[in-house]
């Protein structure tokens, strides 16, 4: 299997499938850093020689395991749990715990995989790793989730620490979760270290990890608009999810004053065609952080909000797309209803939220299209700065820390520009594949055949 000599997508993608059957989202994953890495790859020949792509389509190892747990009323409980850990050839692996009843393994190796380039652009050093489990903390009360993470906490912590493998959160994993899991790693391995990112400030947590992913995509957006000479400043913006990265995505634009329209949650999205400011963001905030409620109660709320049930919000005539909910939640027909209302930006905050036939539309439309792996790097970003203050012992103010994340994302936009840029267009797509494979091949390449 490993002799074969693919020299395009084509052939690479069938071995690929052969190896990882019924795993389409690592599939789609590859397809799209193979279709604009392989071209850079067989020009440079040192890659192919070294059958790179092939080892690192291959995680360094998996972890499964169940977890065991106690209900509110005594039922014995039963989950899955998986760590992907990817590729720590520039780093300790890095990445997201997520807790959603539809995790699999085929998520979690998208997102494993993607997480390994992402990190590689953010400059820091840091490998790749995502994990999870198919337990949903929806309707569960605070005691409940509580024993899941301590029950899940008993056995990954056996296999992560401050220099091998640092969990953050991600869907499903807010700070309520990682501070039950920081607390149980405590008193299972007797040791206060930045195992986790994305702590509470009390116990070694960063401030702005909390808004960093959604403040770097906003940054992204404002950096590809500069890149053009336009801003975001007057632009109709449509957000869809209302968790972390949302919330802090329209804070950052309603900042830079674009006007957001649409937000939505699992159920649907609601449309405020007179924007949503600060003072309703507060109220999201408070439903979504505090109250666990839905969106829809937003258009209950205030006059002239509607709710639609079971729609995505792309039908919503925008001037920027923000994508911040999940995986595939913009196909290509969403795709040419963005482009046929005249949208002019999708910037990603979510993972992989835009399938790869959307992908294709928009770049062929060319529009400013921002990947995710390089549009939400900023959250891993500031939690790599974490680890390093929780190493130095001490804690960077706000502005430094903002500072930093505007700094790093700028460069993130540069590195996209240089691999990306043809004819005056920027195929960001291509950009931030290539920039973040070098720095992993090289690294894979100077340890020989590992
Ligand atoms: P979150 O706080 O749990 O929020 C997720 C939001 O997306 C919620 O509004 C949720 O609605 C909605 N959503 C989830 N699954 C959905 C589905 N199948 N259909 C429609 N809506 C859905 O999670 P998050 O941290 O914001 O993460 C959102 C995305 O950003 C994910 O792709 C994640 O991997 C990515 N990301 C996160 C970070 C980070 O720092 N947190 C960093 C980089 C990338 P309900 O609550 O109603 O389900």
């Amino acid at each position: 299997m490993w002799s074969e000599r693919c020299e395009d997508t084509k052939c690479f993608m069938l071995g690929l499938q052969r190896r990882n059957p019924g795993e389409p989202e690592f599939h789609q994953a590859v397809r799209e850093f193979v279709e604009t890495v392989m071209p850079f790859v067989l020009e440079h020949r040192k890659y192919k020689e070294a059958q790179i792509l092939e080892r690192m389509t291959e995680p360094d190892r998996i972890i499964i395991f169940r977890v065991t747990w106690e209900d509110d009323e005594g039922n014995i409980r039963a989950n899955r749990a998986w760590r992907v850990q990817f590729n720590n050839s520039i780093g300790p692996y890095k990445g997201g715990l997520r807790f959603h009843p539809d995790v699999t393994l085929s998520v979690l190796k998208f997102l494993g995989f993607e997480q390994v380039f992402k990190n590689s652009l953010t400059g820091l050093p840091m490998g790749g790793a995502k994990g999870g489990a198919n337990f949903n903390p929806k309707g569960k009360s605070d005691r409940e989730v509580m024993r899941f993470c301590q029950s899940l906490m008993i056995e990954l912590h056996r296999y992560i620490g401050e220099d091998t493998d640092v969990p953050a959160g991600d869907i499903g994993v807010g700070p309520r979760e990682i501070s039950y899991m920081f607390g149980q790693y405590k008193r299972l391995e007797n040791r206060f270290v930045g195992v986790l990112t994305g702590k509470g400030l009390a116990f070694g947590g960063s401030l702005v990890r909390t808004e960093a992913t959604g403040y770097g995509c906003v940054y992204f957006c404002e950096d590809m608009f500069h890149q053009i000479g336009d801003s975001l400043s007057g632009k109709t913006c449509v957000v869809s999810g209302s968790g972390n990265v949302a919330i802090y995505t329209v804070e950052k634009a309603i900042e830079l004053a674009g006007k957001v329209v649409a937000m939505s949650d699992s159920p649907g999205f609601i449309h405020d065609s007179t924007g949503i400011d600060a003072e309703k963001l507060a109220f999201i905030r408070d439903l979504k952080e505090v109250r666990r409620g839905r969106i829809s109660e937003y258009a209950e709320k205030f006059d002239g909000v509607t709710f639609y049930a079971a729609e995505r919000p792309w039908s919503v005539p925008c001037d920027v797309a923000f994508p911040c909910a999940t995986q595939n939640e913009i196909n290509l027909a969403d795709a040419n209803t963005l482009i046929g209302n005249g949208v002019q930006a999708v910037c990603e905050g979510a993972n992989m939220p835009t399938e790869l036939a959307g992908v294709h539309a928009f770049l062929e439309a060319k529009i400013l299209y921002g990947p995710s792996k390089a549009a939400n790097a900023g959250g891993v970003a500031v939690s790599g700065l974490e680890q390093s203050q929780n190493a130095l012992r001490l804690s960077w103010s706000r502005e430094e820390v903002d500072a930093k994340l505007k700094t790093i994302m700028q460069e993130i936009h540069n590195k996209c520009v240089l691999h990306g840029k043809t004819d005056g267009f920027v195929n960001y797509v291509r950009g931030a594949n290539i920039a973040g494979f070098i720095k992993v091949a090289d690294a894979m390449l100077a340890y020989g055949v590992v």
